[in-house]
């Protein structure tokens, strides 16, 4: 069942775990995440980035949640973009939307986060912001990751005025495949938060950054991880190592996309189902 992101997170915090959010790269990265969420009893949210066919995730998405009744699903945008987008993800029935203003000063922040709050609140949709910056392993010097951290001064005062449900937290990963840095937590600063607010807390940029960082960030009091880039790895290497055993068979069969896509959506599955153990969300759905 699609169920609000809240839900899932209130839950998690509850029992000490965390949902996994993978992100999707394609249309049939949906099925597989249904999929885990009904083979595995795991409470998954789907991260829907801004430039995917937002209404063809909400249409895919009702259809699943037919196939697979059972499974406990959030369908979130993952950095929400631009107004008309956050509210095109709501109109085609996303359970949650993330507004990502932290590349903005504070007051803007709250201001644009407050204003989803209260449209997607009135629609009974989860709403996560991020405070700090988490920013790019591949782009960024250590001393803007270091310097974009979450304040800690200012998280109460943020939640309070936004009133969103969870919060995205900077507290040293990054995105993307780490080349500049080494993934790092500072998880005295991830403690303090988590001590400090109430709410759920979410970890962006947990690809790289190791099971044994996470698993810790978890009993830190994270209680959802995004995990975009190894996914993606996983299912462009799965895919790559299918097209090279099967080259010479390809040549005189022209084509198989079919299978091309089944390797990788395997290869994908597996990195998943690797990132519920880590998590400890499996049968809690
Ligand atoms: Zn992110």
């Amino acid at each position: 069942m699609i169920t609000p992101m809240i839900e899932l997170l209130r839950a998690a915090k509850e029992g000490g775990y965390a949902v996994p959010a993978p992100n999707i790269f394609s249309l049939c990265n949906m099925e597989t995440i249904f999929e885990v969420a009904h083979e595995l009893k795991t409470p998954l949210i789907m991260g829907v980035p801004g430039s995917r066919d937002l209404e063809a995730v909400g249409y895919l998405g009702k259809f699943y949640e037919k196939r697979y009744p059972d499974a406990k699903i959030a369908i979130n945008l993952d950095h929400g973009g631009p107004f008309e987008q956050i509210i095109t993800a709501i109109h085609a029935g996303f359970s949650s939307v993330m507004i990502d203003r932290s590349s903005e000063d504070f007051e803007t922040n709250i201001r644009e986060s407050a204003e989803i709050v209260k449209i997607a609140h009135a629609v009974g949709i989860t709403v996560e912001a991020e405070l700090g910056h988490v920013g790019k392993a591949d782009e960024d010097t250590d001393d803007e990751r270091m310097a974009n951290l979450t304040n800690k001064d200012q998280a109460q005062e943020f939640v309070d005025r936004t009133g969103v449900d969870c919060l995205a937290v900077a507290v040293g990963t990054s995105h993307g495949a780490y080349k500049n840095f080494n993934p790092y937590i500072d998880f005295q600063l991830l403690g303090e938060l988590s001590e400090l607010l109430t709410i759920p807390l979410v970890l962006h940029g947990g690809s790289g950054t190791g099971d044994e960082n996470l698993s810790k960030a978890v009993k830190a009091g994270i209680q959802k991880v995004n995990i975009a880039t190894d996914l993606n790895y996983a299912g462009t290497d799965g895919m790559t190592a299918w097209l090279e055993a099967n080259k010479p068979g390809l040549s005189k069969k022209r084509s198989d996309i079919p299978g091309a896509e089944k390797a990788m959506k395997a290869a994908y599955k597996e990195m998943l189902i690797h990132y519920v153990g880590v998590f400890g969300s499996e049968g809690k759905a």
